[in-house]
């Protein structure tokens, strides 16, 4: 008799598979869907994933979909791309994961080295972990000990982490103390420690959160004042790269970062970047932070171009060498997950990363986020189009009553949902940020489906317009 039951043999693709109706019963019954009110779950129609192949999702009817978020913005160059599928089979035939704590596995050796040939100037360590949010705990955390080992004075001082209003790093306990967004964030208060962050409302345009007003006016300088009326208790200004993504793809003015850069020199704080969203070529660069010498970037999404979750904190060595000395001296980092370094995860983010070495594929971007640009132009006219912001090859669409009043329509109508909705019925995958449409296609998305892309937004529009 055998203590467990035999294994089904058959391939995947031929086991039965439970209809669409008893998986949506599954789902309803026993799935907790993630930033999803699970009242209107059903409601809005949620899409059941069975395949995808290059661009294109497939539902389990055979419908396809393009994947106009690149599967919440890591998938960079399609799904079941060749030669990252080859490179996980290959893994497989090795080894699956065993641990990076106290020893190393040969993907990811390899996978350090080439981030860091590819990394902005200065950065020479590789943390690894496994998300966009664990990449920010891990910067946090090195940065509150380096102070305290490099210098005790500093490390009782320095201790403050300097954010902006409308910030997202994350939904980890660390990384929501970051954040200012109040829908997101502000609920979990009691857990959270205190950050410096302009407390002003939400405004469409400026990171600090400033009134229009002010932000018009110079939306650096809030940033500036609190920085320097802190400056000996800040350990790091902890920054997106470039762009506020989930607070609705608000573009940073430019030469913030480069601004931000010289303020943390001169207060003598760490900056830390936030490339989660914004690395991997999404720009039309590489990383956004290429010329700014951060101390601390958090990388994640497309490490893996989309497959796996892997996410890596890379740093300089100024900041590793503070955490060298005899191991009873206590200056290690005690970080690490369970899944750190995966094998697989560290084989597909270097077939990504030989992907994104290809001579042409930066400037193809370009390419791309021009493209984008001129079509989101068809959009302008709307009157329900409060807003047109775009980041490289990503862009945010925020939706109001009318652009003259810029009035917000009331949450309860959904509407960033039900525009998505209109593009799902064009064979478009979207998913909203409140009302904000935003559109965040993989890199290999073509021009003929950027076209789709703002089609599909368009008929929402008309929809919500009618
Ligand atoms: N930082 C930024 C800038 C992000 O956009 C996100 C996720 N959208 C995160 C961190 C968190 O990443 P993850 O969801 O992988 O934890």
């Amino acid at each position: 008799m055998p203590l467990l039951p035999a294994a089904d043999n058959r391939a995947p693709s031929q086991a039965a598979a439970p209809d669409r109706a008893t998986l949506e019963g599954w789902d309803d019954a026993h799935l907790w869907h993630p930033f999803t009110p699970g009242s209107v779950y059903r409601d809005e129609e949620p899409l059941l994933i069975a395949a995808a192949e290059g661009n294109y999702l497939i539902d389990t009817e055979g419908q396809r979909y393009l994947d106009g978020v690149a599967s919440l913005w890591c998938n960079l160059f399609g799904h079941r791309h060749p030669a990252i599928d080859a490179a996980i089979l290959a893994q497989l035939g090795r080894i699956a994961h065993s641990t990076l704590l106290g020893n190393a596995n040969v993907p990811a050796v390899e996978l350090a080295r080439q981030l860091i040939e590819i990394a902005p100037a200065g950065l020479s360590r590789v943390f690894f972990s496994d998300d966009g949010s664990t990449a920010v705990e891990v910067a946090l955390k090195m940065a509150l000990q380096y102070w305290q080992q490099v210098d005790s004075g500093a490390g009782v001082r320095r201790r403050k982490f300097l954010t902006l209003g409308n910030a997202y790093h994350g939904d980890t306990v660390g990384a929501v103390s970051l954040g200012g967004i109040d829908l997101f964030h502000a609920r979990y208060g009691p857990l959270l420690f205190e950050t410096l962050r302009s407390a002003s409302p939400y405004c469409y345009r400026c990171p600090l959160g400033l009134e229009r007003s002010s932000c018009d006016i110079d939306c650096f300088t809030a940033l500036e004042r609190l920085a320097l009326s802190q400056a000996d208790s800040i350990a790091a200004i902890v920054l997106e790269g470039g762009v506020q993504g989930a607070a609705g793809m608000i573009v940073m003015p430019e030469g913030f970062l480069r601004r931000a850069r010289d303020l943390a020199d001169r207060i003598g704080a760490l900056l830390i970047v936030d490339e989660v969203a914004t690395g991997f070529g999404r720009s039309g660069e590489m990383f956004v932070s290429q010329e700014l010498r951060p101390d601390l970037l958090c990388l994640a999404k497309g490490l893996t171009g989309g497959y796996l979750p892997m996410a890596a904190t890379l740093t300089t060595e100024a900041i590793y060498s503070a955490f060298l000395g005899r191991p009873e001296q206590g200056r290690t980092f005690y970080h690490g997950h369970t899944y750190t370094g995966n094998a697989l995860g560290a084989a597909a983010a270097l077939a990504t990363l030989e992907l994104l070495r290809a001579d042409d594929l930066l400037p193809t971007v370009r390419a791309r986020i021009v493209r984008l640009t001129s079509e989101l132009n068809r959009l302008k006219h709307y009157r329900v189009v409060g807003d047109i912001r775009q980041f490289g090859l990503a862009a945010g669409i925020e939706l109001v009553q009318d652009r003259s009043s810029r009035a917000p329509f009331p949450a309860a109508d959904r509407n960033g949902m039900r525009v998505c909705r209109a593009a799902r019925r064009k064979g478009v995958f979207l998913r909203p940020l409140g009302d904000t449409i935003v559109l965040m296609p993989p890199l290999s998305v073509t021009d003929a489906e950027i076209v789709s892309l703002v089609d599909a937004v368009a008929a929402g529009l008309e929809e919500i317009t009618e």
